[in-house]
């Protein structure tokens, strides 16, 4: 029997694949790969062409785009291997893991190192909207450390396709992954612009802050429920030592009107950033 290679050619001629997955997504697992010539390692995410069947054209317009992207909190493109079955996507390794583990294991973050998360994700996301570039999907997930370093960089993936690929309308449905950082207007299906990404930074931020999302519910359609009534508490428990500062750039980054949210500019502009690193100085 003829078995059939799990890679392309085009692929196994110029990389190295391990076996070592450094993690999941909707499309499958995303694996460490090596360059063959230089040995500098990558991560290696292999999309099904399925996934993107009817809007093949779109596909090769987006991969321009993201092909030029090129800032220091946003992982890089570095190759990409096409063939009939699957798009090959090769980016720059991102070896700290995701912030969603960190944040897991630390509980959650003090406002000096929280707010140094958030203006890297907010330089970030500044640069993808200069360049009309929508995440659409950002959570801590994709949201990866580049080393395993304390003073390591924090990277955005997992961007620019969603326009495309079919698991954005799939959100309704999936049931693995919380869709707890997207915003209102997205589960209404009537909005999906610049400020979609300004409502998850501002879940992110809230989440980093006190150790648990927002919103929540017992089932999916609870937490739909929630996040479409837009209201969120700052429990005195868990929020009473934290500054109004950072409660204004979340309510701002929060607001329900996506017209009326903050934009991504004026969010790096606001005082939190200044203020939460005082604040800590003055305590240590
Ligand atoms: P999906 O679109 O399927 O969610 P992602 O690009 O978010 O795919 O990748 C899924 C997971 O794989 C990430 O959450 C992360 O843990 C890991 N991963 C993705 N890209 C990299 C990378 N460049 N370096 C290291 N790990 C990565
Ligand atoms: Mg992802």
């Amino acid at each position: 029997i003829k078995k059939e290679p799990l890679y392309p050619w085009s692929l196994e001629k110029r990389y190295k694949i391990s076996k070592n997955v450094l993690g999941t997504g909707s499309f499958g697992v995303v694996k460490e790969c090596t360059d063959k010539c230089t040995g500098i390692k990558y991560a290696l995410k292999i999309i099904n062409k399925k996934a993107i069947r009817g809007k093949e054209q779109m596909l090769n317009s987006e991969l321009d785009v993201l092909k030029k992207v090129n800032h220091p909190h946003i992982v890089k493109l570095h190759d990409l291997i096409e063939t009939k079955k699957a798009v090959y996507i090769i980016t720059d390794l991102a070896s700290g893991g995701e912030l969603f583990n960190h944040l897991i294991k630390k509980g959650s973050y003090t406002e000096k190192d929280a707010s140094n998360l958030v203006k890297q994700i907010l330089e970030g996301v500044a640069y993808l909207h200069d360049h009309e570039i929508v995440h659409r999907d950002l959570k801590p997930e994709n949201l990866l450390f580049s080393d395993k370093s304390d003073h390591s960089n924090l990277m955005i993936t997992d961007f620019g396709l969603s326009k495309i690929l079919k698991k954005h309308n799939d959100i309704l449905m999936t049931a693995c992954g919380t869709p707890g950082y997207v915003a209102p207007e997205v589960l209404r299906q009537t909005g999906h612009g610049k400020p979609v990404d300004m409502w998850s930074i501002g879940v992110i931020m809230y989440t980093l802050l006190c150790g648990y999302t927002p919103f929540g519910g017992e089932d999916q359609a609870a937490l739909f429920d929630s996040i479409l009534s837009g209201v969120y508490y700052f429990e005195e428990e868990y929020w009473s030592e934290i500054s109004d500062y950072a409660k204004d750039l979340i309510d701002k980054m929060m607001t329900y009107d996506a017209d009326k949210r903050i934009t991504v500019h004026d969010a790096l502009k606001h005082p939190w950033f200044h203020m939460a690193n005082n604040i800590n100085l003055l305590n240590n």
